[in-house]
């Protein structure tokens, strides 16, 4: 398997990362990739990464990272300059999008924002890392009107139904992410993943955030990812080895690793 969303550069993972690295290893994750969310830790991510060969970077800017013109400017210039460094291969622009769960008071800055970084991945020749929360028309909005350029990537933590997956997938050459939130006893994603073929979809924690049930509540960490795995096959009524085989397949050819 690979954990295609992993923020293990985190500080909630400074006591025991070694310790967590080896039991997803255990568990059978073979690589992990680790999203960017700005300036505060574009340095642990990098660290972390260039330690661990199994560990592929993104780089991007956050929606809840987006802020007024002046910080937007300063931190794009940083993810500029560093997908442009020849001192670091990158598998994706990520994570990016637009996040209007918390406030909607930078909607049009995350518009515009997350529309120069689809232009990034695009002059880069990078897939995408799409982070959606309350914002579905707003996203789609902005990739429309990339249509036909050959936008890639993967819609992170999808947790939607059915018609909005079908309108996301529309966008490109799209998969969707599928993490801890499939497990839970509420939730609606698994209607829309009975309906997705096995090659749309990558298996992801988020960790440490949205661990999948047994661990509701806890940290999450890449070892969960089997329980994730499980719960797919469930679904689609396939073994986990043939999720973990496809989904790993799919996280190969879409980030190139
Ligand atoms: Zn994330």
């Amino acid at each position: 398997m690979i954990d295609t969303h992993s923020h293990i550069y985190c500080e909630e993972f400074d006591a025991d990362r070694a310790e967590v690295i080896a039991r997803a290893r255990e568990a059978g994750v073979e690589a992990f990739l680790l999203p960017a969310i700005d300036s505060e830790s574009h340095e642990r991510l990098l660290a972390i990464a260039s330690e661990h060969p199994d560990h592929y970077p993104m780089m991007g800017l956050h929606p809840t990272s987006v802020a007024d013109a002046v910080s937007n400017e300063r931190e794009m210039a940083i993810v500029e300059r560093l997908l442009a460094s020849p001192d670091h291969r990158f598998v994706a622009v990520g994570e990016v999008g637009i996040d209007l769960y918390w406030s909607s008071e930078y909607r049009s800055e995350q518009m515009d924002v997350f529309a120069r970084q689809v232009e990034l991945s695009l002059h880069h020749n990078l897939p995408l890392t799409i982070h959606v929360r309350n914002a579905w028309s707003e996203v789609l909005e902005v990739l429309d009107g990339f249509r036909g350029r050959g936008v890639r990537g993967v819609f992170h933590a999808f947790a939607a139904e059915p018609e909005v997956w079908r309108a996301a997938r529309q966008m490109g050459d799209m998969l969707f992410g599928v993490g801890g939130v499939v497990t839970y006893k509420k939730s609606i994603l698994p209607e829309a993943v009975a309906l997705m073929g096995l090659d749309e979809i990558l298996l992801e924690t988020d960790a440490p955030y949205l661990p999948p049930v047994p661990y509701r509540g806890k940290r999450n960490e890449s070892a969960y990812l089997q329980y994730t795995c499980a719960k797919v096959a469930e679904i689609k009524g396939v073994t986990a080895e043939e999720v973990a085989r496809q989904t790993t397949t799919n996280a190969r050819q879409m980030f190139m690793i």
